[in-house]
Formats: C-alpha cells, structure tokens, sequence
C-alpha cells in the first residue's frame, strides 16, 4: 500500500478545474429538490414528517426533503445495528479498510461533485468546499491504514515460555452525531472511524445538512459496506439524538458541536440506563475562542493576512476560526489597519459564484445570533468594519471588526461562530498570553512573532490542542496536524492523528502459556 498522502486542493486558477467544476454544479442543480430516506438495515423508510434543506444563499432555493425520524426508528435503528454488530465485527480489519478505500476512490471520482453539494448546502465556497471533500477523503484513506496498523503483532516485552498478544477490538454500536459546519469532511471521518474499528453505526446528521450525510450513504454502499453497519436516521437532535445517547445499548457517542450539547451528551451519556452493561465512551468535539497573538517584531503583514484568512474564511464558521486578535500594543494600530483594508476588499456574496469571499451563514438561528453578538460588539468595541447584514436572498452578514474590545468582554470570551473579530491590545508579549488563555476553551491559536525565546515560551504556556506559528490557525490537515482540543474545547481527541481509533476500540491482552 503507498504511504498516505494528504488530496491535493484544487487550482481554481486553471480554466479546466474551473470549467470541470462548473459541470459539477450544473449536475447537483439538476438534481436539487429530490427526497431522501431514512436507511435503516439497509432498507429505504418515508415518513410523513419532513426537513426540507434549503440553500443558505438563495432561500428560495430547496436541496432536498429528507423523511424525519423519530424515537421509534431511533429504536429500530438501534436494534439493527446491535445485530450487524455481530457479523461486522468479525470481519477482518483489512476488509473493512477496503471498503473506506473504495468509498474513497469514488469520492475522489465524484470530487466536485460533493463539493457542489457543500456550495449549496453549505454555504461554502469552492475553495473551502474542495477542501472540505479533500478532507473527507483523507479521513478515509488515512483511518484505512490507520486500522490497517493497529492490527498487526502490537509490541509487547517477552518472556520466556508465554505467548503474549494484544489486539484492538471493537466496542459496540456507536452514535455518530457530526455538525453542520464540515458536512462532509467531520461527518465521514467520525462515522468511518468508527466503522472500520469494528463498530456499527447509527448516524444522526446535523439537521441543516442532511443531504450531504445522504450523498455519503450512497457512496458506502456503492463500496459494498454491509446492511446495518451504518444506519441514516435524520431527526431532531434534542429528540432523536437525545434518545440515542441515553439508550442502554449505546456503547459511545462520538459528537462534534457546541460546548451546551456536548456537556449535555456527556452528562445524560454519564447516567447508567436499566439494562446497561458498560460505562459509555463520550468523544466529544466541542466549540472554540481561538486567537491569533502578535508580538512587537513580527512580520506584520503575515499578521495581517493570517487574522483575516482565519477570522472570515467560511463567515468564520469554523471551530479554529480566529475570534481574538490580541496584538503588542507597538504594532497594534498597523495591524488594526491592515486587517480592516484588507477586510473591506473581501467580497460577500453566493457560494456557487467563484470569486466571492464570504458566502453566507448556516441558517436564520446562527444569523440572528451573529447579528445579536454585533450590537453587543458595538457596546463593547470600536466599530471598525462591517457591523450588519449584508446584501441578498440568503443569511448573508458583512465581515466585523471590533477594535479596543477588553479581554473579558463577552464578544472576547463567548463563541460567536460568524464573521465577527475582536482586537485586544497587550502591553507586552506575557500579557498576550496571559490574555490567549484567559478563556474556558483551548482549540486552536496562533504566534505571529520572529523572536525565539518567545515563540518557545508560547510551545510551552499557550495552552490550546493546535498551535500554530507564523500561519493561520485554520487549516488543519489529516495526518499533518491531528486536530482536537483542550478545556472546554472538548477532549482533545485528535481527529486525523495516530491516537484518534483508539478511542473506538478496547485492547484484550491474551496471554498462553507454552
Ligand atoms: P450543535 O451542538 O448545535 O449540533 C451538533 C449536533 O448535535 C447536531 O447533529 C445536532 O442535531 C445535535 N444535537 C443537538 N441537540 C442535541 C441533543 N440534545 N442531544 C444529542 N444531539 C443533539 O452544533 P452545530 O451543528 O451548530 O455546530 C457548530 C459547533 O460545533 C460550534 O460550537 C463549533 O465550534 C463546533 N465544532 C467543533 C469542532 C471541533 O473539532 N472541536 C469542529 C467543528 C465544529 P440538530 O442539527 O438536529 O440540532
């Protein structure tokens, strides 16, 4: 097997890709409006109860109706997976990393296609959609070998006149429910975690992003992945979701999404139901207030691009998003101004147009609670760009900058999830970081600095799951850069890294003697 290797973004530059992916969006419209089942066992379910996904740009515009499930085939979901558990198990590691290669390789032929989905859907853009589907294909190429590695001979001391072996096994039936923000990329790379460690699968998508989650099924079973392994019940989360975690045949949650739900899930997950026989696992991804620091010696235009790429990329919508600048109060009115003009030249506007750079936010709950951060913003800081809605048929909201915001405002300790940035001014480089950790989360950050000492001081005392120097804080890469994180933030589970099937799986040792 070749050495994985992380999908190459695609060069928009090029007239062919761009056509290529123009022919792509051509076929996902012609294909919008269609109805999607619930998949349990294998079997298509119509319910009468309906979600119907609308296109964040254009809210005129349906990408689909799925049937909503309730608790009743939650159950039914439940009890067939608890069944495939016994056949799907006993399958070879390697065969079950076959079918994520093969989802894969059709993924990877269907590229922009998903990443069409995404752009209506979504709300993303091409480039942040190509990589949202790179991504989804890593997760499975890199959790194929991954699974691959952990069934081999593990290394153990010997000694003399005893065999001694420890495998991974499987856990159980998981509950698998992703968030809306990387439809693809998180919601593959959970559910074929968890499949190809052994486990069965019932998948709770988020509710805005149902199709993408149905797009995905089809893929697995064009790879040939059994009945029952994974089963597609789109619903409610404080309904059907809420029901799955606490079923006593639950045996792990694997959650991303905001701090309240995963604090919820890992409490009522904590509660022993009648008839249950294991203490449930809870790998839960939860929000972020990430911040990018200058110090006084930086490369200030690097600084400069990193805030404004991390803070507006995908409306700021991302968990590693940039939410705080905090800036050496030397350099803090050029990096202030820099980041504004290159704010005012971002273009807002619909995702399916390449060009834009800000398409618009998920739903009217995230527009309407963005907009609510911004008034507070305005209390709390110094307007420097954006401050409302923007133009369009879609949930649409200019890029915002709030300068002179205090470290403990709200709009500097709340996760806001929108486009919307706070500049705080340090005295100096330890009160930068004093300041970088003054949150109840530890996602991702960011050092803009030249000087050694203090970027080494940072390795050691900023304390957040993904650091990164002289760069963006967004962008993690399966493999490249294992993605989880401290605090509030979740429990670091470092999605994309070596650790990560260990979560969903137990080691049995046993042991012979000669
Ligand atoms: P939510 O927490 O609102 O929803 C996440 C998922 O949980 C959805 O599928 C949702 O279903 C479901 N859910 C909601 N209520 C319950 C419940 N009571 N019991 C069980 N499941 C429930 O998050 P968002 O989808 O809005 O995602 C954005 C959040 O995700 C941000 O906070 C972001 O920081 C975080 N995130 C974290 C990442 C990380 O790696 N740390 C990565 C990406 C995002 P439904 O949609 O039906 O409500």
């Amino acid at each position: 097997m070749i050495e994985f290797r992380n999908e190459p973004f695609t060069d928009f530059s090029k007239e062919e890709n761009r056509s290529a992916f123009e022919a792509a969006l051509k076929k996902v419209r012609a294909e919008l409006g269609k109805e999607y089942d619930i998949i349990i066992g294998g079997k298509h379910i119509k319910t009468d109860q309906k979600i119907k996904s609308i296109n964040p740009s254009d809210l005129d515009e349906v990408i689909g109706v799925v049937s909503e499930a309730d608790t009743e085939l939650a159950e039914k979901a439940m009890q067939t997976a608890v069944k495939a558990f016994e056949s799907w198990k006993a399958v070879s590691p390697a065969a079950r990393a076959r079918v994520l290669f093969k989802a894969s390789a059709i993924m990877r032929r269907r590229k922009h296609e998903f990443s069409s989905w995404l752009v209506l859907e979504a709300g993303k853009s091409w480039p942040e959609a190509d990589a949202d589907t790179a991504e989804a294909i890593d997760f499975m190429e890199f959790y194929g070998r991954e699974m691959i590695r952990l069934s081999e001979r593990q290394p153990l001391t010997r000694i003399p006149g005893e065999d001694n072996e420890l495998t991974y096994i499987p856990l159980g039936v998981g509950v698998v429910i992703p968030p809306w923000n990387f439809p693809l990329a998180i919601m593959v790379g959970m559910t074929t975690a968890a499949l190809v460690s052994g486990n069965t699968v019932v998948l709770k998508p988020a509710s805005p992003t149902n199709v993408i989650a149905a797009k995905f099924m089809e893929i697995l079973y064009d790879a040939g992945l059994p009945d029952g392994v994974v089963n597609y019940v789109p619903g409610p989360g404080a309904e059907v979701g809420e029901y799955l975690v606490k079923h006593p045949l639950t045996r792990f949650i694997s959650f991303t999404g905001s701090r309240a739900v995963g604090l919820r899930i890992n409490e009522q997950a904590a509660k022993t139901a009648p008839g249950q026989k294991w203490i449930k696992r809870v790998i839960a991804e939860m929000g972020g207030k990430d911040s990018i620091v200058v110090d006084a010696d930086a490369d200030l235009e690097l600084a400069a691009d990193s805030i404004v790429k991390s803070a507006f990329g995908f409306s700021g919508q991302k968990c590693s998003a940039c939410s705080r600048a905090i800036i050496h109060q030397d350099v803090y009115d050029e990096v202030l101004n820099k980041v504004v003009e290159k704010t005012k030249q971002l273009k807002v506007g619909e995702a399916k147009s390449l060009g834009i750079d800000l398409g618009p936010v998920i739903d009217d709950k995230a527009y309407n609670k963005i907009l609510e951060y911004i008034e507070i913003g305005k209390k709390e800081g110094r307007l420097m760009t954006g401050g409302d809605k923007a133009k369009g048929n879609g949930y649409f909201i200019q890029p915002t900058i709030f300068a002179d915001v205090a470290p403990d405002a709200r709009i500097s300790q709340e996760e806001i999830f929108g486009p919307v940035v706070a500049f705080i001014k340090a005295n100096d480089f330890d009160h930068a970081l004093e300041i970088a950790n003054n949150t109840e989360y530890g996602l991702t950050g960011a050092v803009i600095a030249r000087d050694r000492a203090k970027l080494e001081k940072a390795r050691q005392e900023f304390h957040v799951g993904n650091l990164y120097f002289n760069r963006k804080c967004t962008g993690a890469l399966v493999g490249v850069h294992p993605f989880g994180g401290f605090n509030m933030s979740g429990t670091d589970s470092k999605a994309g890294g070596r650790d990560y099937l260990l979560l969903f799986t137990q080691a049995k040792l046993v042991s012979e003697q000669l």
